[in-house]
């Protein structure tokens, strides 16, 4: 095959090089190289000057891991030096009951470790004569689902970025500004910098503040707040992490070095630890947020949030430098993700709280339909409109779905859910903590469910109706 340009079937604009945006640039390779009936070209545009994440973390569950495995990611993480787990096993997965010192009660804890607040704060002030140990842990090792595999997300990217084929360019410092549907069909980009470039295709890959949504909902006559902007949820995400080695040599038999711990989470990834706070104000739901999306605090302010928490804890939230404070906000539920040939994937469209670990799974499950969907031989410049259409009705509602369900294991790790009340919030009883546990442990249920290439299976006898017509 000539490299002239009349070969490709489509051009693809990506907005946004995250998780997202770098899956689908990484399918597109993998799917096109299987169909090689016309390549697609496809540039990702990236605001920022470099690729790259905040977090170290990211937990991805078992539909989301069959198709990294797919793309060669076990042996790639392998090689990288981070322990995978087998099948049927999880390196990041289980609940387990801390000690808090108010209970002074001590419990049995086999796996990680679940941080329950009482309170709607970090802060624990509860004084009971509970003497009888919480039981969380066991709704959901009874459940014994595919756990999800802890990855570490530069290490993530940096693998997406090495499948990408040569039709694939990244360009960095370009923020995409706006978009102009042309005469012709095919949508003129405008950046920040007033450049501009056609596409066939554009998707918005540009996460929770997507100016390709604006532009999307604005030139539908959709101008609601709710569709243009983000919600807050009342959550502050305090975010750190320490080297693995150094926090080792001040805390040697620390449950933190090897294993992930719950609602405070941690998560060891290789030479990293990583450490999430989480501090909810329910009744801030949906207040407008005026601070700064991320900015750092300093570790004093989220030690003062738990300080009366088990030492163990303590000297883990104490171990790093600084936090960064990430005000958690969410993309309310979009009508659609397509209009015309301009499509949203991942947080663009469906931001979600990050309750159960799902929302960049998601934005790769979304890369992989799509993906598959434009590199398909039966994909043609003149029916992709239709096809893109196929996209919306087989992701929109799952991923709302999921989203609910992230929200509402919010409610229940923090002791809000409306189906759970405590008869006395100030001394909650023993069979009221054990419903929500086995509420939590059900939860997850769902990502044990189901299978990714069933899902394909499923679009294509779709895509094959929509093309045969
Ligand atoms: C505290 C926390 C913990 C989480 N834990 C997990 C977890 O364990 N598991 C999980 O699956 N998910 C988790 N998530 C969610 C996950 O991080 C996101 O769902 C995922 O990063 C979404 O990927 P994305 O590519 O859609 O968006 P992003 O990762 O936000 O990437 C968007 C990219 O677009 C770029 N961009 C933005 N605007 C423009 C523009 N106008 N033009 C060009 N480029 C632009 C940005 O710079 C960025 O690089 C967590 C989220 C949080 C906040």
């Amino acid at each position: 095959m000539s490299d002239t340009k009349s070969e490709y079937k489509f051009r693809v604009v990506i907005a946004g090089c995250g998780i997202g945006g770098l899956a689908l640039a990484a399918f597109i390779s993998r799917f096109t190289k299987e169909n090689s009936d016309g390549r697609i070209t496809v540039d990702i545009y990236e605001a920022k000057p470099e690729v790259s994440t905040i977090g170290a973390g990211v937990a991805i569950w078992k539909r989301s891991w069959q198709v990294l495995q797919d793309l060669g990611f076990e042996a790639e993480f392998i090689k990288k030096g981070f322990k995978v787990p087998k099948d049927g096993e999880c390196n990041s997965e289980s609940l387990r009951v801390t000690i808090l010192k108010a209970y002074s009660v001590c419990f049995d804890q086999p796996v990680a470790q679940f941080f329950a607040s009482p309170t709607n704060r970090l802060k624990v002030t509860i004084s009971t004569a509970m003497s009888v140990p919480l039981i969380f842990h066991y709704a959901l090792l009874s459940l014994q689902i595919d756990g999800p595999v802890g990855l570490h997300r530069p290490t993530l990217l940096e693998i997406f970025e090495s499948k990408l084929s040569a039709d694939c360019k990244i360009h960095t410092s370009k923020r995409l500004e706006r978009y102009e549907v042309s005469n012709n069909g095919s949508v003129n980009v405008v950046f920040s910098d007033d450049s501009v470039v056609a596409a066939d295709i554009l998707v918005g890959a540009d996460g929770i503040h997507s100016a390709t949504r604006g532009t999307m909902f604005k030139s539908i006559g959709q101008r609601d707040e709710r569709y243009l902007r983000p919600t807050f949820t009342g959550t502050i995400a305090y975010r750190s992490g320490i080297p693995k080695d150094k926090f080792v040599a001040a805390f040697p038999n620390h449950s933190a070095a090897e294993k992930a711990q719950v609602h405070i989470v941690s998560q060891p990834l290789g030479p990293w630890i990583d450490i999430t706070c989480y501090n909810s104000e329910p009744e801030l739901e949906g207040k407008l947020y005026d601070g700064p999306m991320v900015k750092e605090v300093a570790t004093k302010d989220v030690v003062g949030l738990c300080e009366d928490w088990e030492p163990d804890l303590l000297s883990l939230i104490k171990s790093v430098e600084s936090y960064n404070a990430w005000a958690i906000h969410v993309v309310n539920p979009l009508p659609r993700y397509v209009s015309g040939v301009v499509v949203l994937i991942g947080d663009a469209a469906h931001a979600m709280t990050p309750y159960q670990g799902i929302g960049g799974g998601q934005a790769i499950e979304d890369a992989h339909i799509l993906g598959r969907i434009l590199s398909h031989t039966l994909t043609r410049k003149d029916n992709i409109s239709s096809i893109l259409k196929l996209y919306e009705a087989l992701r929109l509602s799952p991923t709302q779905e999921a989203a609910k369900k992230s929200r509402n294991n919010g409610l229940l790790y923090q002791f809000n859910h409306p189906d759970f009340p405590f008869s006395d919030p100030n001394h909650p009883q023993r069979d009221e903590l054990e419903a929500i546990g086995n509420a939590i442990g059900r939860s997850f249920g769902w990502l044990a469910d189901g299978d990714a290439e069933a899902d394909w299976v499923e679009a294509e006898a779709k895509l094959k109706e929509i093309a045969d017509h």
